[in-house]
């Protein structure tokens, strides 16, 4: 058996994920080929999901004379992606010399970013790889599919990585930047592969993967208008469905965050990535890794998406009263700690600001604010702000301690007359906050979850026990290890789609 993999370490793995996702009452197991009677189709390279890590593997394996078919679940191309702004991160490229005073940045500087956010739970190799890849992959963007990058911003701070490794990295195409308009990309790589001779069927549900005697993946199990569809697949099977996003038990049991949100949030995922992938590597003995942290931000008030948007004047609380994180830290920073301290003390976390933040602070001549005194009133009414004419109020509307809320407002205020944030090293929208008050409760807005099959830097993926698994590979969300257990800022996943997409498209397509 090629790889290293020996036929009884794979029984063994299997067996440990088949237990697993037993244990998540995820009824399932791998089907062997001895017991498939017949194939329906048969491809070079089977693509499984059509979102941005989809259409790149099916571009880059058909440039490279395979022949590709994509199956997607959903009636549509693009998955999670299409919703996307479609940013992408990349260090050193020709656009950020000329969008950015950044003339020597660095995809190093990059990588050190994200392993440093990454809090040691990062794959080094798998990161470094990425940071490397990324600005090839934006000349290949716009040279070979047409994508035009017309402006990059930066993210914002993380209070523990070195302000020198930031940079603006943040790479917008022409019609980018806003939900929704991911789509464009899908729409530009696709074109690519379809040219390429690339296929794709929708409405077209990967259920199982199918195996030799020796391990092999050699191709699939799917459902389409209710009939069985056995897919065969000479060179391999690249999964590109996604992480567990809106799937509840399998983030009860993987990612606590995920959960978390899946109950008290609002997930934008697609309802069709439902960890599908991860699920069907894991029934044949897949190791995952990256799993616990996920995209959360802010969707009222976009707090620390953008460097160029300061946070308005407005403080986090928890339960107790007190403040527990820095609010213009880069967003997925800061609502993990808003999870954990929801979590910690059994109780929501609320967003204070006064009036004078709507009214009269730099914020508002900036055109910053959140709120306007009269949307903030009419929020008020509708029961979507709870509002005091005191601090102490206000804590009793949210249910805080009053003098722990009153004794919190009077260090902000201290620290904003001094300049400097004393607690958590705030950097923008320190400025005193005066009353009437307000109190928003923060519900996180939740952009997918994090961590998916354990791969190498060829996107294989390895097993329980260290091999990996042959002619099987994931990209994109669907395979994890290359981001930690917080989301490093707005473009990190996108990019991740074109890179590992591609990468397992061109490996899948030699073999
Ligand atoms: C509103 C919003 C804005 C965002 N903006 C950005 C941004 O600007 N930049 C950034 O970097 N990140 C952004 N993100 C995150 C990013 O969009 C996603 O993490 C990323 O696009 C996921 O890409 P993917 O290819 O891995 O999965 P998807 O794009 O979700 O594709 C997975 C596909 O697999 C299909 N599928 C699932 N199961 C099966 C099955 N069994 N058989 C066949 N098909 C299946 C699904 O239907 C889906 O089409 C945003 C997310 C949201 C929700």
């Amino acid at each position: 058996m090629g790889n290293g993999l020996s036929r009884r370490s794979f029984l063994k793995g299997a067996a440990a994920g088949v237990a697993g996702v037993a244990a998540m009452g995820l009824i399932g197991a791998p089907v062997l080929a001895e017991e498939t009677e017949a194939w329906d189709i048969e491809t070079d390279v089977l693509v499984v999901g059509a979102g941005g890590a989809g259409v790149s593997a099916a571009a880059e394996a058909s440039a490279a004379g395979a022949k590709v078919l994509v199956l997607e679940k959903a009636g549509i191309m693009g998955g999670t992606t299409n919703l996307s702004g479609g940013v992408m991160q990349a260090a050193g490229t020709k656009y950020q010399k000329e969008f950015t005073d950044y003339q020597d940045d660095t995809p190093e500087k990059h990588a050190a970013l994200w392993i440093k956010a990454g809090e040691g739970t990062v794959d080094a190799d798998l990161v470094n790889d990425l940071a490397q890849g990324a600005p090839g992959h934006i000349d290949w963007l716009a040279d070979t599919c047409g994508i035009k990058w017309t402006s990059i911003y930066g993210h914002c701070h993380i209070p523990y990585v070195d302000d020198a490794l930031f940079a603006d990295r943040i790479h917008v195409y022409e019609g980018g930047g806003a939900a929704g308009s991911g789509g464009i990309y899908v729409k530009a790589v696709w074109t690519v592969a379809e040219a390429n001779g690339a296929e794709m069927q929708l409405n077209t549900e990967v259920k199982k993967l199918i195996q030799d005697k020796d391990g092999v993946v050699i191709g699939v199990v799917a459902e389409q208008d209710g009939k069985e569809l056995r897919v065969k697949a000479n060179k391999g099977v690249i999964l590109c469905t996604a992480s567990i996003d809106q799937n509840k038990e399998m983030a009860k049991r993987l990612s606590p965050q995920q959960y978390y949100d899946l109950n008290n949030g609002v997930c934008m995922s697609v309802g069709t990535d439902t960890g599908d992938g991860i699920r069907m590597g894991m029934e044949i003995g897949a190791d995952v890794a990256g799993f616990g942290g996920c995209i959360d931000f802010c969707g009222k008030t976009g707090s620390g998406t953008d460097n160029r948007t300061p946070t308005f004047p407005s403080f986090i609380v928890n339960q107790n009263g007190f403040r527990f994180v820095c609010e213009d830290a880069t967003y997925a920073y800061h609502y993990r700690a808003i999870f954990q301290q929801s979590v910690a003390l059994d109780g929501a976390t609320y967003m204070i600001f006064g009036k004078s933040s709507i009214t009269t602070s730099v914020a508002v001549a900036s055109g910053y604010a959140s709120w306007s005194e009269e949307s903030a009133n009419a929020e008020v009414e509708s029961g979507a702000l709870f509002y005091g004419e005191t601090i102490e109020e206000l804590a009793e509307k949210i249910g805080v301690p009053a003098a722990n809320l009153k004794a919190q407002l009077d260090m902000w205020n201290a620290y904003a007359a001094a300049g400097e944030d004393g607690q958590f090293g705030r950097r923008t929208g320190l400025e005193e906050i005066t009353g009437p008050f307000y109190a928003y409760k923060n519900v996180a807005f939740n952009l997918g979850a994090l961590g998916g099959l354990k791969i190498n830097t060829n996107t294989e993926v390895i097993d329980v026990n260290g091999n990996v698994i042959p002619h099987l590979y994931a990209a994109g969300l669907n395979a994890g290890g290359w981001i930690g257990p917080y989301y490093p800022g707005s473009g990190t996943a996108v990019m991740g789609t074109v890179h590992w997409g591609r990468r397992a498209g061109a490996v899948a397509a030699a073999n």
